[in-house]
């Protein structure tokens, strides 16, 4: 059986109130909304490296295109000058010249249907181009806002730390020069019970399980010696008698 002077019990209560203050922030530190919002700023970071991948394969693939759909008019214009060049040198009979005119219409023919070609993979690559271009500041504007939020975070965790260092010290203190058994017994009682080890019985009601003790408990406790460390029937809390207890 653990005795403990009045005082000490009421001590205890200081204890706990730093301690349970002390979860709180563990608590808030694991949970800080940031935690959740950069989360989802990381998934989307992603994405948009993917979307970025594909829209710069797509430029490099229309890129290719275009080469060729250059090569192929600069063949056809090519021939056509070579033609034309033979027709002003007149060389050849009347049947040849002809031959070289009809020709010449049908490159041109071809040259046109060709430059529509190339004309259409130079809109496509200027679409491709305007969304890797759209992708990217969509990505730097992910960055500064991700920056924004991490910001935020470490500023919210560097708060909570300095909180737990002084809350911590408090706890210290008030638990300073406590009977060990005490001490030892509360933490073994709060391990077990979310982190609430001693309560306050404040008007017959135990202040852990907020329960109010039965006439046969009350009355035990109104027999009890002043530092008998006694114990709630109903959750097992080091119970502390104070003024208010409703003895
Ligand atoms: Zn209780």
């Amino acid at each position: 059986m653990v005795t403990a002077a009045p005082q000490d019990q009421w001590r205890l209560l200081d204890v706990q109130a730093h301690d349970t203050r002390l979860a709180q922030i563990a608590h808030r530190r694991r949970t800080l909304p940031e935690h959740a919002e950069l989360e989802e700023l990381a998934k989307q970071a992603r994405r948009y490296a993917d979307e970025l991948v594909a829209a710069r394969t797509v430029v490099t693939d229309v890129m290719r295109e275009l080469t060729k759909a250059e090569a192929d008019v600069e063949q056809v214009r090519v021939r056509a000058a070579r033609n034309r060049a033979r027709m002003d040198a007149g060389q050849g009979s009347a049947k040849d010249l002809q031959a070289l005119q009809h020709e010449v219409e049908s490159l041109g023919a071809r040259q046109a249907v060709l430059e529509d070609a190339e004309l259409e993979v130079m809109e496509r690559l200027e679409q491709a181009t305007d969304e890797v271009t759209r992708l990217e500041s969509a990505e730097a504007e992910l960055a500064t806002r991700t920056a924004g939020v991490t910001a935020r975070r470490d500023a919210e965790l560097s708060a909570l730390d300095a909180e737990s260092i002084t809350e911590r010290r408090a706890r210290d203190d008030a638990a300073a020069g406590l009977p060990a058994d005490l001490l030892a017994l509360y933490e073994k009682i709060r391990g077990a019970n979310a982190g609430v080890g001693a309560a306050r019985l404040y008007q017959r009601r135990c202040e852990g399980c907020r329960l109010e003790l039965n006439a046969t408990d009350l009355g035990a406790l109104r027999t009890a010696a002043e530092d008998a460390v006694v114990r709630c029937e109903e959750c097992g809390r080091i119970l502390v008698r104070t003024a208010d207890s409703g003895l």
